[in-house]
């Protein structure tokens, strides 16, 4: 870690230069949005393939498609509406302010500061700076210490793309995290876990800096009666397994009506195999845990239930020398289990039945508000019954994930699993102030709210 020196020095630095970044046209932002996606998709593509395969294995696949073309994709979409969200807005005057007209300014918030997860760390960090970037604010970028190959590209890509003064990227310990959050950022835009995510909006407390946090936690999944099981099992895996589990939008444990759970649990075991063999260890679609850290708490959590009458119904088993969790679907009876009390972040499916809708619905809102909320059904009145009476970031029906990738939605949690929305218009919205603009033409037109109040005044107001 640098001394805290350093890091006011370059936060001065870019408040000093933050007004001449406020004031770039949106050609100009869209320049430098462009060279990022030439940097992401050209330039260093493989440099951010190999880093990511050598931080947790990651498949080159699966990297384009949930690492690369996210970013490219909001990239384009950014600059396609980039003029447009930048026009002053001229919004309709009540009579009573005869004479003015009116306009929201989508203005810069000034310095921010966006702390990255190590699970999409080219994604989750990219994505907001993009964001960043066409608000016209000057932004200095934490990525995860537990991603450090995947962080050196990002490093590059940043320092041959932006003088420090604009855009600098620090690499470091949660030490490094906690001298930035000393310092009076405009705006910080953390992703990670909501414990972090509460000291995060502490530090920003002391400045009364705005905070878009993107957070995690339990994200239930609904097979009903009516599913089509077949289906909603390839979708499930495809969800909780991409990226080992560790997404934050992943299904975190299923509730399925007891009726259907043996079809399930079968159809499971046949897909699973055809997906990743009889050894996903060996498959090269598979990746890792990230760290020993995270491996031995997923091994102690799967223990723990095993432990407390549960039933492992596919997969159980792990490989302490590689980080390797096989994909694996549990019954879990006992609800102290910690399977069911804390997110599980890797390749580890708790499955609990219920015998009608309202113990699912029950048993979601006994828990925090999740991050997303997926449903499985053919019926509109299931559907629609779990969507009014239940509360989550955000809910896909017959599928899962896929939410993240429309920019027309906003993404992000509520209280526990976050605050603020990012992606497209919505992430931009978190890095501009909305300025109001009243201007007034005609001299004296609104002269009746001054004194002195006299009976005509009144009888105006009446
Ligand atoms: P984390 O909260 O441990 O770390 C995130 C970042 O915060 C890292 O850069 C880390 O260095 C920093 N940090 C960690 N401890 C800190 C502290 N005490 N003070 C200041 N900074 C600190 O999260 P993670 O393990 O990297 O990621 C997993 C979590 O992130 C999960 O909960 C997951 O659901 C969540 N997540 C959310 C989203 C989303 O978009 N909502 C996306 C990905 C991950």
């Amino acid at each position: 870690m640098k001394d805290s020196n350093t890091y006011s020095e370059l936060f001065n630095k870019q408040k000093a230069n933050q007004f001449y970044i406020g004031n770039t046209t949106y050609k100009e932002r869209i320049k430098k949005l462009k060279k990022l996606k030439d940097a992401i998709e050209h330039t260093n593509k493989q440099a951010i393939r190999d880093a990511l395969y050598q931080d947790f294995k990651k498949p080159q696949l699966e990297v384009d498609l949930t690492e690369i073309y996210p970013v490219i994709d909001e990239i384009k979409f950014v600059t396609q509406n980039l003029k447009h969200w930048l026009k002053r807005e001229q919004v309709s005057t009540p009579m009573a302010l005869f004479g003015s007209s009116s306009y929201i300014i989508n203005e810069p918030k000034g310095v921010c500061l966006i702390i990255s997860p190590w699970n999409y760390p080219i994604n989750l960090t990219f994505g907001p700076l993009i964001s960043a970037i066409a608000g016209g604010n000057t932004v200095i970028l934490k990525p995860s210490e537990m991603t450090p190959n995947t962080s050196k590209v990002m490093s590059k890509i940043i320092a041959d793309l932006f003088d420090e003064n604009e855009v600098a990227l620090i690499e470091g310990e949660v030490e490094t995290s906690q001298e930035l959050l000393k310092l009076p950022f405009n705006h910080i835009f953390f992703t990670g876990s909501p414990a972090v995510g509460k000291i995060v909006m502490n530090a920003a407390s002391k400045h009364l800096t705005s905070v878009t946090l993107e957070l995690g936690g339990k994200s239930p999944t609904i097979v009903d009666e009516t599913a089509n099981i077949e289906k909603a099992v390839g979708k499930i895996i495809y969800g909780k397994f991409t990226n080992t589990g560790q997404t934050c939008i992943a299904p975190d444990y299923l509730l399925i009506d007891e009726r259907i759970k043996g079809d399930f649990v079968k159809s499971f075991k046949k897909q699973i195999t055809e997906l990743f063999s009889e050894n996903a260890e060996a498959s090269d679609s598979y990746s890792r845990i990230v760290n020993q850290k995270h491996f031995k708490r997923l091994v102690d959590s799967l223990e723990d239930s095993k432990n407390r009458n549960s039933k492992v119904e596919s997969g159980g088993n792990y490989n302490v020398e590689d980080n390797y969790i096989e994909p694996t679907l549990i019954s879990v009876l006992d609800e102290e289990s910690q399977l069911m009390q804390e997110e599980i972040f890797g390749p580890i499916l708790p499955l609990k039945t219920y015998k009608d809708l309202n113990e699912a619905v029950d048993y979601i809102n006994s828990k925090e508000k999740p991050l997303a909320l997926y449903i499985y059904s053919k019926s509109k009145k299931n559907t629609d019954f779990i969507i009014d009476n239940t509360r989550a970031g955000g809910t896909c029906v017959n599928h899962n994930m896929l939410q993240y990738l429309n920019h027309n939605l906003p993404f992000g949690g509520s209280n526990n699993s976050g605050i603020g929305k990012s992606h497209g218009y919505f992430g931009f919205l978190e890095f501009t102030n909305q300025r109001s603009l009243l201007k007034q033409h005609t001299l004296g037109a609104v002269d009746f709210l001054k004194p002195p109040y006299t009976n005509l005044k009144q009888k105006l107001v009446d």
